[in-house]
């Protein structure tokens, strides 16, 4: 069952929304060389306290920080750490708060420095499929349609979309029904209703599909550990089109 939010409701995840934008804004100025995640982490965490919320993801089935920071061939879920930033890396930088009972969800995946051009197309084309995936939250259309936008953004470039994790509804809880895959056949799966609030999240790769997790039980890497890039948004489905709850 994918749940039906209620205007009050909707107003809730707005302001967990704001919070986690402007928390997302404070660690991209952050990324520079010789920054660690750890102290990324520690900033997010300090913000996210200061701003009145709470991470949804600290503590999240054992999950021991306060924000998600996935490097290079890291796809998502890195853990903070002592690690710093290199020029010409890749971030991911995800964020969870929750404020009031509500969540919000979002991620960017930004350049430290000077970048390849192959990093650097790969960052537009994941943020362009995530721009596409959202038009395609409509009330005139099926939860797939969301995925299928990725999938051929993704695919027209010669990149390829990861499998084993997906987007997400959100509300009370930061993972809710329904899942969103990142791939999938046009017009399938229940329509799309005003009050559906859902996290979109493409992971796309340079090379192929397959990831792994380390050992550490939560860093997902590219499996031919080549470059993966991230971003998600909170969107509320509406009868005017998708409003999204984390805008930059
Ligand atoms: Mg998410």
């Amino acid at each position: 069952m994918i749940s039906i939010k209620s205007a009050a409701e909707i107003e809730k995840m707005r302001r967990a929304g704001v919070i986690t934008a402007k928390v997302i804004n404070a660690l991209i100025e952050m990324a520079r060389p010789r920054v660690s995640t750890e102290q990324m982490d520690k900033e997010a965490a300090r913000l996210i306290k200061k701003l009145g919320a709470k991470s949804a993801f600290y503590g999240y089935r054992g999950f021991p920080k306060n924000i998600c920071t996935s490097i290079n061939e890291e796809v998502v879920h890195g853990i903070p750490g002592k690690r710093t930033l290199k020029e010409s890396d890749i971030i991911g930088i995800d964020v969870g708060v929750e404020i009031d009972g509500y969540c919000a969800d979002a991620a960017v995946t930004v350049g430290v420095g000077r970048i390849s051009s192959e990093a650097q197309r790969l960052i537009e084309v994941t943020k362009r499929a995530l721009d596409a995936a959202i038009e395609a939250a409509i009330t005139e259309n099926r939860l797939s349609d969301i995925s299928f936008a990725i999938q051929k953004e993704a695919e027209r470039n010669r990149f390829s979309v990861v499998k084993e994790f997906v987007g997400h509804g959100i509300g009370t809880s930061i993972h809710e029904d329904p899942q969103i895959p990142n791939f999938g056949e046009p017009h399938m799966g229940p329509m799309l209703k005003s009050g559906m609030v859902l996290a979109i999240e493409p992971m796309i790769n340079l090379g192929v599909y397959k990831v792994e997790v380390l050992n550490d039980g939560w860093t997902a890497v590219t499996a031919d550990r080549k470059l993966s890039a991230h971003f998600e948004h909170t969107i509320a489905i509406t009868d005017e089109g998708p409003e999204i709850l984390t805008k930059l």
